[in-house]
């Protein structure tokens, strides 16, 4: 076993799930759930860098291929890809970007209306199928160096490659990096949007550690693998997007000056112990403490009240099933594409929100935690509890 970011072998493992089925495993009817797939789930911390990671990757092509996920149903997504898309507007001015990851064209749509050329690349079928009834240039297909090549030869050296939420999610991140250069201008730029440790570790998000989410990078551990990869970072920042990530600017030309904000977050990461195994230990038993509390607190209220949850999103099933929630009445998700599936590993039944009007349980829990805002203001006529599970369980009235 070697880390991905240094290539060190000491790792050691952090949380062991057992068997958990995918997180975004969903299924269609009963029949497909009585042969669902459970994969061993270990999480892996590396002694030397303190990269946080899945080492033993379950298939992408199980993982992506008909990915129910579509960006643009998440209001959340759309506006930070609008505000992404005007970001790289102002500060680089590209003419071309190329996205891998593109999913349903919720980057490339805002990148084209601002009158920057983008092409999009994405593993998932029925997702690139989508982007393109929306008129998008978009590749189905693995970002390998191969099909940077076909790009380039078709469109020319790209100003900038980027990828939101998809490049952590790689167990090869230098078939990425290739690729990446063999697309670009010799002065171009990699911006990654990545979950970052920083979240995981100071908000104790637990749940965002499944099969999907292979590596959790803090800046200084991306800084080490992108340089062995010719590119030197040139800004960091803090973004909100899923509960907290890293966007990072690495550039081939090596003589550019980094921002000042670079060295902040490495200081930062060095001040919360990021870069400590000791710390990331005290962060595991954090995080079976809270499992148990939620998972003690809802088997008593099942008892004697209809609880439901509200988020069929891939927190949700980490929740569901580290928890045992089989008593759950139904999920809710605004997602056409999830209602009237069947939630991975406890087969809960999906549903809209109309439905859930209809049935008005005692409690929900919100495994979407982090859109809590936006969940109450769209349901605003519920008069039942609300409850968050993290940073620690909350109930709101
Ligand atoms: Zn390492």
């Amino acid at each position: 076993m070697q880390c991905r970011a240094c290539g060190a072998t000491q790792l050691e493992p952090l949380l062991d799930f057992g068997e958990m089925p995918l997180a975004g495993g969903f299924l269609s009817c009963d029949d497909e759930a009585s042969a669902e797939i459970s994969y061993e789930l270990i999480v892996h911390v590396c002694r030397y860098c303190c990269l946080v990671q899945i080492v033993d990757p379950v298939d992408p092509d199980v993982l992506f291929q008909d990915y129910s996920f579509s960006a643009s149903t998440v209001p959340a997504l759309v506006d930070h890809f609008a505000a992404y898309a005007s970001w790289l507007k102002e500060r680089f001015d590209p003419s071309l970007v190329v996205e891998f990851g593109a999913n349903d064209g919720v980057l490339i749509g805002p990148i084209t209306a601002l009158g920057i050329r983008g092409v999009g690349v994405d593993r998932s079928e029925n997702i690139t199928e989508l982007a393109r009834t929306r008129g998008h240039e978009v590749v189905t297909g693995a970002f390998t160096p191969e099909l940077a090549q076909a790009i380039r030869t078709e469109h020319g050296p790209a100003d900038i490659v980027t990828g939101s939420n998809v490049f952590a999610h790689n167990a090869e991140p230098e078939v990425i990096l290739e690729a990446a250069r063999a697309t670009l201008a010799t002065d171009g730029l990699l911006a990654l949007e990545v979950m970052y440790a920083g979240d995981l570790l100071e908000k104790l998000q637990w749940d965002t550690l499944y099969h999907e989410h292979l590596t959790f990078y803090s800046l200084g551990a991306l800084r080490g693998l992108l340089a062995r990869h010719g590119f030197g970072v040139i800004d960091a920042e803090h973004v909100p997007m899923h509960g907290g990530s890293l966007r990072v600017v690495a550039s081939l030309d090596l003589g550019r000056q980094p921002s000042a904000a670079v060295e902040e977050v490495v200081g930062w990461e060095r001040s919360v112990g990021l870069d400590q195994i000791d710390r990331w230990r005290q962060f595991a038993r954090d995080a079976r403490r809270a499992i148990e509390i939620v998972e003690t607190t809802f088997e008593r209220l099942a008892g004697s009240a209809s609880i439901w949850a509200y988020g069929a999103a891939g927190k949700a099933t980490m929740w569901v099933n580290a928890c045992h929630m089989d008593y759950l009445g139904g999920v809710v998700d605004a997602s056409p594409l999830r209602a009237g599936k069947l939630m991975p590993g406890t087969h809960t039944r999906i549903v809209s929100p109309d439905v859930f009007r209809s049935a008005n349980p005692d409690y929900v829990l919100v495994t979407a935690w982090n859109y809590l805002d936006g969940i109450r203001r769209n349901d605003d006529w519920y008069n039942g509890i609300w409850a968050t599970p993290l940073p620690e369980l909350t109930f709101h009235r």
